[in-house]
């Protein structure tokens, strides 16, 4: 069993911006810029703005965090997005979700322009997607693409098992996984809370992918030897012996699992980084469309 190292494969990435971003400066032409909007503070929107706001720095990426207050209304929420929309010096804006539960995200999401909707999910990013046109991909799916092609993992023609089904993992992940590209190509089994015979079906995959949000919910049983098992859970579960008083768990119960598999990804250290990663290539991409 080999780990599919999501610390290693996103500093690659990193050092690698880092790198092209210099070369940016160098010439005198635009670097990228981030515009993260953190809306409350959520306790792990928190970490995860923090995390996208140091991959910013270690990668060269210039980064703006807006923070507003739990109580924003709905409109000062677009305000803001409007104002970075013609901002010509921002090239991405995320809005970390899950907003408070008054403001509509998909309003929220739409009044994002998809040129600079470096997370992805913007109708028109989703629609080119599907088409198999170069856009923005979500970052999470993003992410696990970059990870498969850092890892030379072949994806041809193999079986793809995707558990999970939502608009920012399962369903976009299973339209990458099936598209005629590298990595991709694959048979794409999607598989959601309704699937009869669930065991059955990841017991075909080549390459498994939970992304349901249950931890340690793939066991050894339903892992067929040699599988690529991609691992995209995190849940908190408290443990008074950490400082912060919780642990992370993924979906898959590793300790089980990765003896059967040849490829597994860590958690934490996985799949987390490289969305990170890919919302900094996104960002990146966007800015090279300027310069
Ligand atoms: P979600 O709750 O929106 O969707 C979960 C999906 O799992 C649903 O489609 C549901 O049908 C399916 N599901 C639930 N129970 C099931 C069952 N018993 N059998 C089969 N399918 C079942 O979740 P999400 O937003 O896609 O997130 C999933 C997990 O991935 C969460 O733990 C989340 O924290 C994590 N996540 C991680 C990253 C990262 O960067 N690593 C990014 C996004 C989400």
């Amino acid at each position: 069993m080999e780990l599919l190292d999501g610390k290693k494969a996103s500093l690659a990435i990193k050092e690698e911006l880092k790198l092209e971003i210099a070369q940016l400066s160098a010439e005198g032409k635009k670097i990228p810029h981030l515009a993260a909007i953190l809306v409350g503070n959520h306790p792990a929107s928190e970490t995860y703005v923090a995390a996208k706001v140091k991959a910013c720095e270690e990668a060269g990426v210039k980064s703006t965090l807006i923070r507003m207050e739990a109580e924003t209304s709905s409109l000062k929420l677009q305000n803001t997005i409007n104002s970075l929309n013609n901002d010509p010096d921002i090239d991405g804006i995320l809005v970390q979700l899950p907003l408070p539960r008054h403001i509509n995200e998909s309003e929220i999401i739409y009044s994002i322009d998809p040129d600079k909707d470096v997370d992805g999910f913007h109708p028109v990013n989703i629609g080119k997607m599907v088409l198999g046109d170069e856009t923005f991909f979500p970052a999470t799916p993003y992410g696990i693409l970059l990870l498969l092609e850092h890892f030379k993992i072949q994806t041809k023609g193999k079986h793809a098992v995707i558990i999970g089904r939502s608009n920012i993992v399962g369903r976009p992940l299973s339209i990458l996984l099936s598209r005629n590209k590298q990595p991709g190509n694959c048979t794409v089994t999607l598989c959601h809370s309704y699937t009869e015979n669930l065991k059955e079906i990841c017991l075909q995959a080549d390459i498994l992918v939970a992304a349901l949000g249950k931890p340690e919910f793939v066991t050894a049983d339903m892992v067929k030897e040699g599988a690529v098992v991609i691992d995209v859970g995190i849940t908190r579960i408290e443990d008074a012996s950490k400082k912060s008083g919780f642990r992370l768990k993924g979906d898959v119960h590793f300790d089980s699992v990765a003896p059967r598999c040849s490829w597994i990804t860590p958690v934490p250290g996985g799949v987390g980084p490289m969305t990170i990663a890919a919302l900094l290539k996104n960002t990146f991409t966007s800015c090279m469309q300027k310069n």
